[in-house]
């Protein structure tokens, strides 16, 4: 069991405002990650849950007990932090049993727990090794192991893989997935990265200043932002955004943008009409997978633009090209096979169905 809520938490250092009313519920067993840019307060929020900050206001339950009095230790839950220290005179063993000592689990019990969570992370060569032997990576594996072996109802991960390199990170992502069908215990997972966020959670919680801007699941962080914020957030390269007035000719909505009229699909223009933008400007979003430059696209599209090409950055099985619609940079994330190159002239379309349309405030 372990199941989270933080009611109305707040938090302050002096006069800064770090944390604001947060209200978050936390189901038994799933696997929530906390995402946002450096500063707004996720860390905090972690340690609030262990019990090493303590809250300004608000409660904190897990399985429905209130726990704003409890010391960190009577928590029944572990966490793992960016910068892991391992025991350096310790073997591999002997930092994962480490634990179990405080917490008097008999001998042979201890023993069986190591053996057993060294399986599950892939250590059992490494057990009587000391860290300064060991990888990154490997030294990661002992610090999850540690935290895991105790058991805890909880699970709190404050960005473990940032010290790691692109590869390893991706491995350890697949190694803590996999770790947590296993043991179906509760984990919340803290990361500026959006694509570990993406790629871990089943839930995702973006924050923004202390302040909570979508709970959802990934797919629908990606497909339906809630605001400009998370649109521009989530998705890599970024979602491009545009200025656009908006028109409203009976039921017909249409966007001016860069001399261009692109007709909108009828569930998105019935929330510009119920809210009454004709004319006002907004900000058009459009994903860099939306905007085609092939022609078989263009010939069925209902709005085409020409542009000029600034940069072309090939990735393997992806293109990336940069360019200008007036005022605006934009990404095309095409075909590899794509002809164009820089300084060609060369014509997009988008998908007006994936269009996103914000309001500027
Ligand atoms: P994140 O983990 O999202 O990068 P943090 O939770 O570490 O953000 O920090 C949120 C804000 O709180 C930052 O502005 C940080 O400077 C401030 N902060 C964090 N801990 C302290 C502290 N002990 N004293 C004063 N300010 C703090
Ligand atoms: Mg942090």
């Amino acid at each position: 069991m372990g199941a989270i809520q933080l009611k109305n938490v707040t938090k302050k250092f002096g006069d800064q405002m770090v944390i604001d009313d947060l209200n978050l519920s936390i189901e038994d067993g799933s696997f929530t990650v906390l995402v946002g840019p450096s500063g707004c307060g996720k860390s905090t929020t972690l340690r609030m849950i262990t019990g090493l900050d303590e809250p300004t206001s608000g409660d904190i339950y897990i399985d429905g007990k209130k726990i704003n009095d409890l010391t960190p230790g009577k928590r029944d839950i572990a966490m793992v932090f960016q910068n892991y220290a391992l025991y350096p005179t310790m073997t591999v063993r002997e930092n994962i049993e480490f634990g179990l000592e405080n917490k008097k689990v008999p001998k042979e019990e201890r023993k069986k727990r190591v053996q057993e969570i060294c399986e599950v992370v892939g250590l059992t060569q490494y057990l009587d090794r000391k860290p300064a032997t060991l990888s990154g990576g490997q030294r990661q594996r002992v610090a999850l192991a540690r935290a895991m072996v105790k058991q805890p109802k909880v699970f709190l991960m404050d960005e473990p893989l940032s010290n790691l390199d692109a590869k390893l990170r991706g491995q350890m992502r697949v190694e803590i997935s996999k770790l947590h069908q296993r043991l179906e215990t509760t984990i919340i997972y803290v990361t500026h990265d959006q694509t570990e966020a993406m790629t871990l959670g089943t839930r995702i919680v973006v924050m923004k200043d202390g302040v909570i801007q979508q709970v959802d699941t990934p797919q629908n962080l990606y497909e339906k932002p809630q605001n400009l914020f998370v649109a521009g957030f989530m998705g890599s390269p970024q979602m491009n955004f545009l200025d656009a007035v908006v028109r409203i000719n009976g039921t017909a909505v249409t966007l001016e943008v860069a001399g261009q009229s692109i007709p909108l699909p009828p569930a998105k223009a019935k929330k510009l009409i119920d809210g009454g933008y004709n004319g006002k400007t907004v900000v058009m979003g459009i994903r860099p997978e939306d905007v085609y430059d092939s022609e078989m696209f263009i010939e069925t599209a209902k709005c085409v633009f020409s542009s000029t090409i600034k940069v072309y950055e090939l990735l393997g099985a992806e293109v990336f090209l940069y360019f200008d619609l007036g005022e605006f940079p934009m990404t095309a994330r095409v075909d590899p096979r794509s002809n164009a190159r820089p300084g060609d002239t060369v014509r997009f379309a988008f998908d007006v169905e994936k269009i996103h349309v914000f309001d500027k405030e």
